[in-house]
C-alpha cells in the first residue's frame, strides 16, 4: 500500500508523524511506501524528508517547485503511488495513522473508497455553522453529493486512483472529483482532533475561494440562476411600471419616489455584478484550462528514484569526449525529418 502524504511548513510535526504513521504501519506486516510530497515550504520540511528516505527505504518524497496548493501536491503524490491500495492523509497528525488499519480492513470487504469522516468537535460556532449552511447548499446545487466532514482523509483502491488521474483538469476540486468517480463508498466517523504543532494554512479567504470553487466546478447551474434572476426582475419592473402609468392616469402625476428610484439602481447595480462575476468565473476557467499548464513542477525527488530515472545508466557510462544526445531529442529530430508528422 501507499501512504501520500501533502505537507506545506510542516517542520513541527513532521518527525513525529513519520514515527507514528512507521509505527502503524509496520504492525500492518504489508508491503508500504510513504510518498511526501513537499508543497514548497519555506521551512525545514524538505530537510527532514531527505532525513527520512535516507534511513527508512520505506519513503519517498517529491518536492514541488513552489507552494502550488494541497490539490496539487495530493495530485502528484497520487501519481508517484504505487499501491494497490492509497491512503491520502494530511501531515499535521490531525488524521490519526491507527485508522489505517481498519481502512484497510473494509478495503478488504471491497470498497473502493473508505472515507474517514471527521465531527466537528474542535471548530469554532461560527465555522460548523458556515459550513454546515454551505454543504446544504452545496449538495442541493451541484450534480455531485459532498459529505460534511468528509475531507481528504481516505484510502482508495487501485482503480479508484487510476479514474482520479484520468481527469486532467487544472482546477481540481478533490472532494468533488472523490464523488464524482464512484465506486464502493464507506464512510466512518472518528473525533476529531486539534493540530498536534504548526498551524492550519487555511485562512477565512483561502476557504471562502475554496467554497466557490465548489459551487462552480462542478455544473453550470449558477448561471441558470442568473438568466432565473434576470427574468424574475424584469417581470417585476414590467409590472411596476404598468402600475406606475396606472397611478399616473387615474391620480394624475405625485411627488417622484427617489428613494425607490436609489434602491432600484443600486439593488439592481449589484445584481448585475454579482452574475457578471459568477460568468467571468466561468470564463476565466476556460481560459485558465485551455493553457493546459502542468499542474505542478518538481525540483527534487527521492535521490534513488532519480538514478532510476535519469541517462546515462551505471552500467554504460558516457566517455566525456563523446557528445552525447538526448533521447527526447533524437525523437524531436526524426519527427521533424518525417514531412507526414
Ligand atoms: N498543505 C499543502 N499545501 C498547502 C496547504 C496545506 O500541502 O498549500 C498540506 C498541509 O501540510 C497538511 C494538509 O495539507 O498536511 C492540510 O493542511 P492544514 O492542516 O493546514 O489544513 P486544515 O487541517 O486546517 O484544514
Ligand atoms: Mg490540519
Amino acid at each position: 500500500m501507499s501512504v501520500v502524504v501533502p505537507c506545506f511548513n510542516e517542520e513541527q510535526v513532521i518527525a513525529a508523524f513519520h514515527t507514528e504513521l512507521s509505527a502503524q504501519l509496520q504492525d500492518l506486516k504489508l508491503p508500504y511506501e510513504i510518498v511526501f510530497v513537499d508543497d514548497g515550504s519555506k521551512d525545514a520540511t524538505l530537510t527532514k524528508l531527505r532525513e527520512f528516505a535516507d534511513r527508512d527505504h520505506h519513503v519517498r518524497y517529491l518536492a514541488l517547485s513552489r507552494n502550488f496548493g494541497k490539490e496539487a501536491a495530493m495530485l502528484a503524490g497520487l501519481r508517484e503511488s504505487a499501491g494497490d491500495s492509497v491512503v491520502i492523509m494530511d501531515a499535521d497528525l490531525q488524521h490519526p495513522p491507527s485508522f489505517i488499519k481498519r481502512m484497510l480492513d473494509l478495503r478488504a470487504q471491497g470498497f473502493d473508497q473508505v472515507i474517514a469522516r471527521r465531527t466537528r468537535d474542535h471548530d469554532g460556532r461560527m465555522r460548523t455553522f458556515l459550513s454546515r449552511g454551505y454543504y446544504k447548499l452545496i449538495n442541493a446545487w451541484a450534480d455531485v453529493e459532498l459529505a460534511d466532514g468528509a475531507g481528504d482523509f481516505r484510502l482508495l483502491s487501485r482503480r479508484a486512483v487510476d479514474a482520479l488521474l484520468e481527469m486532467g483538469e487544472r482546477n481540481r476540486f478533490s472532494k468533488g472529483l472523490f464523488s464524482w468517480i464512484g465506486f464502493e463508498t464507506v464512510t466512518f466517523d472518528y473525533q476529531d482532533t486539534p493540530r498536534a504543532d504548526g498551524e492550519s494554512k487555511w485562512g477565512m479567504r483561502k476557504l471562502l475561494n475554496y467554497a466557490v470553487d465548489g459551487l462552480v466546478s462542478f455544473n453550470s447551474r449558477p448561471l441558470r440562476l442568473a438568466i432565473h434572476t434576470g427574468l424574475l426582475l424584469s417581470g417585476a419592473a414590467l409590472l411596476y411600471a404598468l402600475w406606475t402609468v396606472g397611478a399616473v392616469l387615474i391620480g394624475g402625476v405625485t411627488a417622484p419616489g427617489y428613494v425607490t428610484l436609489l434602491v432600484a439602481i443600486t439593488g439592481f447595480g449589484g445584481i448585475q455584478m454579482v452574475m457578471l462575476g459568477l460568468i467571468g468565473e466561468y470564463i476565466g476557467r476556460v481560459y485558465y484550462e485551455t493553457k493546459q499548464r502542468p499542474h505542478y513542477l518538481v525540483r527534487e525527488r527521492t535521490p534513488s528514484d532519480a538514478a532510476q530515472r535519469s541517462l546515462p545508466t551505471a552500467e554504460k557510462p558516457v566517455s566525456t569526449t563523446e557528445k552525447s544526445v538526448p533521447a527526447d531529442e533524437t525523437v524531436s529530430a526524426n519527427a521533424n525529418a518525417n514531412p507526414q508528422s
